[in-house]
């Protein structure tokens, strides 16, 4: 597995969150699991899979977290559990109609607003 953009071309280049959940969608559907796939059901399952992902490094020192996993094996649990998140979120999004890309696009310039670069280079970002 490689991290995004350290070696050029990866298999994901050109693959939309679109046609992830296009695919994820007839993975369901092939089951006739949409039936279970209720905005609740989804969101504990997400839940659940943020809670595997945060296992992982429980008890990792944070100073040791990003080492301990650029470590391949560990690299690759990681990846499972936030693939696990990934699919949960998309799962959701498609029941509630949210379009992620968008909403992500929109939710960042609103960031951008309300985090100046020019002010906050630097500066843990409190409530505000
Ligand atoms: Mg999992």
């Amino acid at each position: 597995m490689s991290r995004n953009g350290e070696d050029g071309e990866s298999p994901g280049d050109g693959y939309s969150l679109k046609a992830l959940q296009a695919e994820l969608r007839t993975f369901r559907d092939e089951r006739d699991w949409a039936q279970f796939h209720d905005p609740k059901s989804l969101i504990l399952a997400l839940v659940g899979e943020v809670g595997e992902l945060a296992e992982l490094f429980q008890w990792v020192p944070a100073d040791e977290a990003a080492t301990q996993f650029s470590e391949p094996a560990k690299q690759q649990r990681a990846a499972e559990e936030m693939s696990d998140v990934l699919i949960y979120l998309l799962g959701l999004a498609d029941v509630l109609e949210v379009d992620l890309l968008v909403a992500a696009r929109e939710k960042l310039d609103a960031s951008r607003q309300r985090f100046p670069a020019a002010d906050l280079r630097g500066i843990a970002p409190e409530k505000r």
